[in-house]
């Protein structure tokens, strides 16, 4: 067993910062309970960030979300007035000139999908390239230790990774999970999503307001993060690939892959790709889904697990898995 480092104790220990880490740990914190998240990334919000490469910013998972009625809809009303989040307005057309989403509003982070992630880490403990390997059972509680050798002990863990994640995390710690728990996370799957990231040498020229969704065997949205107003100053295209051709080409040679994207993305472009990188969603999308808002595993101390894989295949079943986990921990914490 890991030393314990003292100072490193909290009520609730996270794993994981995307939006769902996140929002709990926000609920917790305001409820008055001491609240660490960890976080293997360098930066905050998982699947729903924006990334810099060669000073082009890219929003490389969500693009946007909707969110028409209850509570998601306060919650987007809420980052709206702190300056973080904004209408992405306008029809989105697809392949025929169709309009693709006949949905209410679309909204995105202002200036990029980090800029939701960063306002509600402001006030957190959140610790940034802490990839959390193992959690194991103390007569304290919670002990989890990260790549780095460091622990971290609290009397509650919440775990938000991706499911195959985090059950590695709590497997290798030797917890052992109640039968219908376990077979209901191990049913949790996920289809991978290839992205690339590209940089033109001039306008995209995609329509107004600056993505186009297609139905074609490769590619599946095209985004213009500089009409968007994520990437002001540079031709910055997000390039999203289909389940399809993510599941068939993951393991793929990165040259190959671009290649192919590249390739079927020319019809689309105006300007020409000078530069382009290959990001790698394994966990990209939940294809099947636990079938409540979490899971919670009861004793001495409580491990939940929560995240889109609970709540709905997109940010706002993230959102609403955070709420409910968050309100089941608060009520423990007491
Ligand atoms: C390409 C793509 C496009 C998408 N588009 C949309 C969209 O347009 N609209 C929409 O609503 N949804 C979309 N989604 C889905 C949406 O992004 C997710 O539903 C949502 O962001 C999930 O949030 P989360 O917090 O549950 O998980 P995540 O965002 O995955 O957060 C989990 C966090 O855990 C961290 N982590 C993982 N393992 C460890 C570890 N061992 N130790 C410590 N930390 C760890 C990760 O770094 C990550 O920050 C898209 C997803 C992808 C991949």
């Amino acid at each position: 067993m890991p030393a314990e480092t003292s100072d490193n104790s909290a009520s609730c220990l996270i794993v994981g910062a995307g939006v769902t880490g996140l929002l709990a740990g926000c609920r917790l914190r305001e409820k008055g309970h001491a609240v660490t998240i960890l976080d293997s990334e360098r930066a905050v919000g998982g699947r729903m960030s924006t990334i810099e490469i060669d000073g082009a910013h890219f929003d490389h998972g969500t693009q946007f979300f909707v969110g028409q009625e209850g509570e998601f809809r306060d919650l987007i009303t809420q980052w709206e007035e702190a300056g973080a989040a904004t209408r992405w307005g306008g029809r989105f057309l697809g392949e025929q000139g169709h309009d693709e989403f006949r949905t209410a509003a679309r909204y995105c982070g202002a200036g990029g999908m980090s800029a939701i992630a960063q306002h509600l880490a402001a006030e957190l403990d959140v610790r940034l390239g802490q990839e959390a390997v193992r959690a194991e059972m103390t007569p304290k509680g919670w002990c989890v230790s990260v790549a780095t050798g460091e622990t971290y002990s609290a009397q509650s863990l919440l775990l938000t990774a991706p499911v195959p994640s985090s059950l590695r995390i709590i497997d290798t710690g030797g917890v052992e999970l109640p039968a219908e728990i376990e077979k209901g996370l191990e049913a949790v799957t996920y289809q991978p999503c290839l992205v690339l990231l590209a940089l033109l040498d001039g306008p995209s020229g995609l329509p107004e307001p600056g993505g186009i969704k297609l139905n074609s065997s490769i590619l599946m949205w095209l985004g213009d993060n500089k009409i968007k107003g994520v990437s002001p100053g540079t031709h910055a295209v997000t390039l999203q690939t289909s389940g399809a051709f993510s599941d068939t080409h993951l393991a793929d040679d990165e040259e190959s892959v671009k290649n192919l994207i590249s390739n079927a993305a020319i019809p689309f472009l105006q300007g020409i790709i000078k530069k382009s990188y290959l990001h790698r969603w394994k966990y990209g999308r939940v294809t099947n889904v636990f079938d409540a808002h979490y899971a919670w595993v009861d004793g001495q101390c409580p491990v939940a697990f929560a995240g889109d894989a609970f709540g709905g295949p997109c940010v706002e079943g993230a959102a609403i898995s955070a709420l409910r986990v968050a309100e089941r921990l608060a009520d423990y914490l007491g």
